[in-house]
């Protein structure tokens, strides 16, 4: 059944986003694929259609340019109608030393992982607004909640996209949009594996999944299905809050 309803997912041509974007157009949102990667965004777009859903990919997209992010919208608007429902998953990781860390890889992940939602949030709210209803989700990190050495620029970002759902929450909640986050830990996806091959964290995926409580690694899906919950009508009187997905690794 559908909703009506339109939903955006950035970064949803690989891992998280993928799965989100899947789920979306299962629940019966039009999903647009929004994602840097044109032919990623095309491939699971394609894959939704496959299963007799609704979605369109809108790929080249960067979501760190609020000109691009704006054309993006208004191609999604036209095509699939007002966005009401946003998941602001895009992400980039960074690892090195703080003394190491430039001005560039600094200013390059936090205008990914908090500009990015920052300009994709303002370009939807409007549409939310004039229907008097929408659902924001902002997929963060548990190494937000956490710390993670060398990683302080990522986590910064991470942590303020908390901060900006926190507050933005308090903001439209009056005009029934709701605003929460979901911070992933310890997903299999491509991110992940690429962290495992550059000896980044610390062992392999298999090993950290013995020491998860749940003693596995998260599936996209579980994301997913987090953000469906988030999404659905039932969830009305959540906002401002932050659902950890990740296994017991953070309480
Ligand atoms: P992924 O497999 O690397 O997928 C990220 C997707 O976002 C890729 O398709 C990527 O395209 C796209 N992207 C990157 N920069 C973009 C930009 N500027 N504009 C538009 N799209 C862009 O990563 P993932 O593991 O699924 O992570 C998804 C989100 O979860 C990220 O925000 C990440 O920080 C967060 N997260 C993941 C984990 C985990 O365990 N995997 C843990 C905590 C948080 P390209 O391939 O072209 O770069």
């Amino acid at each position: 059944m559908t909703t009506g309803r339109t939903a955006v997912v950035t970064g949803g041509g690989s891992g998280i986003g993928r799965a989100i974007a899947n789920r979306l157009a299962e629940d019966g949102f039009a999903t647009a694929v929004l994602d840097l990667n044109a032919g990623a965004a095309e491939m699971v777009a394609a894959e939704a259609r496959a299963k007799g859903h609704e979605a369109v990919a809108f790929g080249g997209v960067d979501v760190s340019d609020r000109a691009q992010v704006n054309a993006a919208i208004q191609s999604i608007r036209e095509t699939l109608g007002p966005v009401l429902v946003l998941v602001n998953n895009a992400g980039r990781t960074g690892f090195k030393e703080f003394m190491k860390i430039s001005d560039e890889s600094w200013d390059g992940i936090l205008a990914v992982n908090l500009n990015g939602p920052f300009y994709c949030c303002q370009a939807v709210i409007p549409d939310m607004v004039e229907a008097g209803w929408g659902r924001i989700v902002n997929i963060s990190s548990s190494s937000a909640q956490s710390g993670q050495q060398y990683m302080t620029h990522y986590v910064a970002s991470k942590a303020g996209l908390i901060g900006l759902t926190k507050s933005l929450a308090l903001e439209l909640g009056p005009q029934g949009i709701t605003v929460n986050t979901v911070p992933p830990g310890f997903v299999d996806t491509p991110m992940l594996r690429g962290s495992e091959k550059r000896g980044l964290l610390g062992g392999t995926v298999d090993h950290h999944a013995e020491l998860t409580p749940v003693r596995r690694a998260g599936k996209p899906e579980d994301i997913a299905a987090a953000c469906s919950f988030l999404i659905s009508e039932e969830a009305g009187y959540i906002t401002g809050q932050v659902l950890g997905v990740n296994g017991g690794r953070n309480t």
